[in-house]
């Protein structure tokens, strides 16, 4: 609105999210929208007509302390097309965050993109100066690799990847423990799936999977999972994680990115990538980012408009790795190898697999609570919680998080059916566990949807 305070959409300001919650702001920069490669996804890509231009490293120096003394940013994001060469790029974006870290006094939060390429000697320099730093890997197999970015090989992705993830600490020790994993070729980075699925990451430097699986003897799983090393989720190798803590590079660690929609991977085989390589280099996070087409270029697909419900469905599916203990073949599999657009995965997962439910809500430990569609870390914890002051009810359940409107369905609470407190289908005898595919549209149905989440009161039984 013309004449009023303050904005949302200022161009270059974006933000990101420290690990205590905190709202970062940061300026995101190219250093130079020029570009060596020829990635078919990208505007500034070689092959597009478009008017090139460039930062001199000391005015970019000048601008961030700039902008972070007027209070407009707490930090900066620097990435650059590809000038000349990736090492040449890398010691200009590295000049960047060494003059602000060592002449500037610049104390904010620096994210450094590494150009795919980079040498480790440098990988290694800018990571000194930088609180992240990131590898984007952008697509999800070798051959797409090829065809859609083919200036980028998987080796120059993935050995700065992991030159990261052994100078922040994570490697070192695996590979301490498992010196002959560093000698092994990766196959496949999607081991885990079955042949017939479109696409992996061939030629990767270490097979992420199963070396870092092979870390962590005898981990904890949930009832009903096999107990194999190898079978470790994302949520579990979390918490065993151990670091150098000599290491104290990166203190926010790596992160990439996966380009959605512009190759024919399915959504399997990129949770399973994603999976890789949370286990195999400590990745913090996977972004993935919908395919927005800029122009017409035939390596692409036709697509009316980024695919944003995908991405969607993907950041939901990546969140069941990173706090619900899920593992890729579990969300999707062979027969179901794209995420249901119409549904959470986790719901579409619970009616995959009926044979679990109802979970009791006062005996049902953490691991299995987490798996009920509606019930998330928070609340999970909470039931735990409250279970040792009392037997729980139904109508208690919404206060401690719960989101009943989808619960309902998969709990019992003292051995009754919670469903039956709310539906005139359950009340009729119908067990909608048996019936999988009434049980969807009834989730799918939008009485049951836009239920209004108004909090029921708080009530408590006592023994
Ligand atoms: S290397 Fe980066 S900037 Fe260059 S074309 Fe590829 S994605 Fe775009």
């Amino acid at each position: 609105m013309r004449g009023g305070v303050g904005t949302g959409a200022v161009g270059g300001i974006c933000h990101a999210w420290a690990a205590d919650g905190r709202c970062i702001s940061l300026l995101k920069v190219l250093l130079s929208n020029t570009c060596a490669y020829d990635c078919a996804y990208c505007v500034n890509r070689r092959s597009n007509d478009i008017r090139r231009t460039a930062f001199e490293p000391e005015e970019l120096v000048r601008l961030i302390m700039d902008f972070y003394r007027r209070n407009y940013i707490e930090g900066a994001f620097l990435s650059s097309g590809v000038i000349g060469c990736p090492d040449g790029t890398m010691e200009r974006l590295i000049h960047i965050a060494r003059t602000l870290r060592t002449r500037e006094h610049f104390n904010g939060y620096i994210h450094i993109k590494i150009i795919p390429g980079t040498s480790e000697r440098l990988v290694l320099e800018a990571a000194r100066w930088a609180d992240r730093a990131s590898v984007n890997i952008e697509l999800p197999s070798s051959a797409s690799l090829v065809q859609i970015a083919p200036d980028k090989k998987p080796e120059a992705i993935f050995g700065p990847m992991r030159a990261l993830a052994r100078a922040s600490g994570f490697e070192s020790r695996l590979l301490a423990e498992h010196p002959q994993a560093e000698n092994r070729k990766l196959p496949d980075m999607t081991p885990r799936l079955a042949s017939g699925q479109v696409g992996h990451i061939a030629g990767a430097p270490t097979p992420p999977t199963e070396i870092a699986r092979s870390n962590y003897p005898n981990p904890p799983s949930p009832p009903g999972r096999d107990r194999s090393p190898l079978s470790l989720s994302v949520m579990e190798a979390r918490k065993k994680r151990l670091r150098n803590p000599e290491a104290d590079i990166i203190p926010a660690g790596q992160t990439t990115q996966l380009v959605i929609g512009a190759s024919p991977e399915s959504d399997a085989t990129i949770l399973a990538l994603a999976e890789n390589l949370y286990l195999a280099f400590d990745v913090r996070r996977v972004y993935y980012s919908a395919f927005i087409p800029t122009g017409n270029d035939p390596r692409l697909p036709v697509v009316g408009k980024p695919p944003l419900a995908r991405e969607h469905r993907l950041y939901q599916a990546d969140w069941l790795f990173r706090f619900y203990g899920f593992k890729a073949n579990e969300i999707l599999d062979p027969a179901h190898p794209f995420l249901d657009m119409s549904l959470d995965p986790k719901s579409s997962w619970a009616l995959r697999n009926p044979g679990i439910f109802p979970v009791e809500i006062n005996t049902a430990d953490y691991n299995v609570l987490l798996r009920v569609p509606g019930i998330g870390p928070k609340s999970a914890s909470r039931i735990i919680a409250a279970r040792r002051c009392g037997t729980l009810r139904i109508a208690s359940l919404a206060a401690l998080g719960v989101v009943m409107r989808r619960a309902r369905w998969f709990i019992t609470v003292s051995g009754k059916l919670a469903a039956k407190e709310f539906d005139e289908i359950s009340m009729r005898g119908w067990h909608l566990l048996e019936h999988p595919e009434l049980l969807r549209r009834v989730l799918l149905d939008p009485a049951f949807r836009d239920e209004p989440s108004s909090q029921l009161e708080f009530q408590w039984e006592t023994d």
